[in-house]
């Protein structure tokens, strides 16, 4: 690849890539010539998942690193690693979720935490520690996976709701601080993406049906839809987009 959207000799890391989203945004990351880091908690999917890509690219361009972006320490262990051991951090995507399902009312506060820790307050450990890299190089791009509930709100998703709204307002917040040394950053807020943590709504007829219905463009989206903009916004074609975050969801957010 060359020109605006080149990634050749930029350093990636992904969090929660072991499979899903993050999974096809770091191979598409490499694809545009990215040497990428793949993280996850479970150690044995990663080696996996890292011996899949490697084997698409030549040595060196693909690695992996175990760490729990909930985990302050683990945060700057795991961004320290990926300096040391495979260069100057220029790209991160804050990518790492889960999702819990049960009515507010039901909700306990373990579960809360867990997924405001998980989808929220992780791409603020893991983002401060890139920024600390990145700022002092007065360059980097940092993406945070956000989500159609970062707009909307469905039932019994609460934390995730709330979670991803925050998102949405960090990568604002993020701007005011970064933007003037030299930083993007930006959101992707994908709809309805059939990966694992959606597989039993696929599954559900009822919910499939009403996603079919809800979505103008009449499809699930496939996690190919979300590789262009995520390499758009890692490269230099998109220098001066900053704190906007990109909703990719088959026109869901904009019709009623
Ligand atoms: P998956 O459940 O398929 O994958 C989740 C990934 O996150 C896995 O690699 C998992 O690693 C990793 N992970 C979870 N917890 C942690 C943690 N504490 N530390 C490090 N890694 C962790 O999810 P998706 O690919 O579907 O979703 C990815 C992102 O996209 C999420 O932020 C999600 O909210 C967002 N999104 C998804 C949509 C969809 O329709 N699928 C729609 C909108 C947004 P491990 O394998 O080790 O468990």
């Amino acid at each position: 690849m060359s020109g605006l959207f080149d990634l050749t000799g930029r350093v990636a890391l992904v969090t929660g890539s072991s499979r899903g989203i993050g999974n096809a945004l770091a191979r598409a990351l490499a694809e545009a010539g990215a040497t990428v880091v793949l993280n996850g908690i479970n150690a044995e999917r990663l080696k996996a998942a890292e011996a899949v890509l490697a084997a698409d690219f030549a040595p060196g361009r693909v690695h992996s690193v175990a760490f729990d972006v909930t985990s302050d320490a683990e945060a700057a262990r795991g961004v320290a690693w990926v300096e040391e051991h495979v260069g100057p951090l220029q790209i991160l995507v804050n990518n790492a979720g889960i999702q819990h399902r049960v009515p507010m009312l039901e909700l306990d506060v373990a579960d809360w935490e867990r997924v405001i820790a998980t989808d929220l307050t992780s791409a603020f450990l893991v983002g401060r520690e890139a920024a600390r890299h990145m700022i002092p190089r007065g360059r980097g791009k940092i993406i945070n996976i956000c989500s159609v509930q970062t707009d909307l709100a469905r039932p019994t998703i609460a934390p995730y709701v709330a979670a991803k709204g925050g998102l949405r307002n960090l990568t604002r917040a993020m701007t005011a601080e970064w933007a003037g040394s030299g930083l993007q950053i930006n959101g992707i807020a994908p709809g309805y993406i059939h990966t694992e943590m959606t597989q039993n709504l696929v599954d559900d007829e009822q919910f499939n049906a009403w996603i079919l219905g809800r979505t103008p463009a009449h499809r699930w989206g496939t996690v190919q839809d979300l590789a262009g903009p995520a390499v758009w916004l890692a490269s230099d074609g998109s220098d001066f987009v900053n704190g906007q975050t990109i909703f990719i969801d088959g026109g869901m957010t904009v019709v009623v």
